[in-house]
């Protein structure tokens, strides 16, 4: 069995990135002895760090110009059909899930994201990843070769079984449009898309890494009920003002009021806060499950019929606005109390 872990240096969390595909090749696939790791990287200066964070003795650095996944699916696909490993191992981010899939069905092999466990021997790979909300553990076989997978957000394995460090590396280096250019880019099952041309035009914005949703104490949920982006403008002041971290529902994410990062629910941050105030949130089932393990829920909404209410320990029927603004001045008064009393 070969395998290849894919490192994406375009991204800031590479160091996580790096110690979790390790710890699982480590915890996992130990027995095996040809493994690579790909590096997908955009800045000459990061090279070196890349290269040293990486514990195979074979490493394949692939240069793109930006991170774009089909110059990158393209790059990937182009540097391994001829070759190709049995498993590759992308990071347990919203990336690495979106190449596994997407190389898996270029390859023509099968994938499987966010997985915790693997067990690999003569017959179908084995993986295990969480199910319905972490209450389930599922097992899942795996029938094609490649088989790509994507680790679970987070993962860190505590094996006490690190290897140590290969004492010399082969690097071998790419660059996206040569391999792109050289091999068509059409591949196996490929899209054609020999480089990305097609992005006409595109504006960088950083986006907000320093979201901590899942370890907050305090949450201020905004919903589709804040109508636009000033309202939920308005909800962040409050938010600031009070000391609570602001998440939103899928509505308001989706209609870009509010990063994805902030989004709370299946599709994105699964909650655990002291205290959550939901504002303009109707409790749809999808948002609902990532709050539901707040140890108080306060929902302020207009409908009293709206799930939510049912589903939450105070709620308050009125225009969250009111609401908001009053409990920011009853805090910001009670502050003033507690420091006056100093
Ligand atoms: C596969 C899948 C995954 C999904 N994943 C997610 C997910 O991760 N997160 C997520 O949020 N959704 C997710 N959804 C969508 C989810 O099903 C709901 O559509 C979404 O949560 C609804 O968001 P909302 O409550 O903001 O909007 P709505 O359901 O439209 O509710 C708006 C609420 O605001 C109230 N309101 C209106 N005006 C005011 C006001 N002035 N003051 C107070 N209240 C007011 C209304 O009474 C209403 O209850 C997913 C859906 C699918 C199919």
């Amino acid at each position: 069995m070969t395998y290849a872990l894919v490192l994406n240096g375009c991204s800031k969390t590479y160091p996580d990135q790096a110690k979790a595909l390790t710890g699982f090749r480590d915890a996992f696939l130990a027995g095996f002895p040809q493994g690579k790791t790909i590096i997908i990287f955009n800045e000459e200066e990061k090279k070196q760090s890349l290269i040293n964070a990486s514990a195979t003795v074979l490493v394949e650095l692939i240069k793109v110009e930006r991170y774009q996944p089909e110059t990158v699916l393209t790059a990937l696909q182009n540097l391994e059909h001829e070759s190709c490993r049995d498993f590759y191992l992308f990071p347990g981010d919203q990336a690495g899930s979106e190449l596994s899939v997407r190389f898996a069905s270029r390859m023509g092999g099968s994938s499987l994201a966010n997985i915790y466990s693997l067990e690999a021997g003569a017959g179908s790979p084995v993986c295990r990843r969480a199910a319905y909300n972490n209450y389930l553990e599922a097992e899942f076989s795996l029938d094609r070769k490649p088989y790509c997978l994507s680790l679970q957000k987070g993962f860190s394995a505590h094996t006490g079984k690190e290897k140590p460090k290969p004492p010399e590396m082969k690097v071998i280096e790419h660059n996206a449009k040569e391999l792109n250019s050289n091999k068509a880019g059409t591949g196996i099952n490929g899209t054609g898309a020999p480089d990305d041309s097609f992005v006409l035009d595109y504006k960088y914005t950083e986006s907000d890494e320093t979201t901590n949703l899942e370890s907050a104490r305090f949450i201020l949920a905004a919903g589709r009920g804040v109508k636009n982006r000033s309202g939920l403008e308005k909800v962040e002041k409050t938010a600031a003002a009070i000391g609570a971290e602001v998440g939103v529902s899928r509505p308001v994410a989706m209609n870009a009021w509010a990063p994805l990062s902030k989004l709370i629910g299946v599709s994105g941050h699964m909650t655990g806060p002291e205290l959550c105030i939901t504002a303009g949130i109707s409790g749809a089932a999808a948002f609902y499950a990532g709050i539901e393990k707040s140890a108080c829920i306060a929902a302020i909404n207009t409908d009293p019929g709206a799930p939510i209410i049912r589903s939450s320990d105070l709620a308050i029927i009125d225009d969250y606005e009111p609401v908001l603004e009053e409990l920011e001045r009853l805090i910001m008064e009670n502050k003033r109390i507690e420091g006056e009393d100093r």
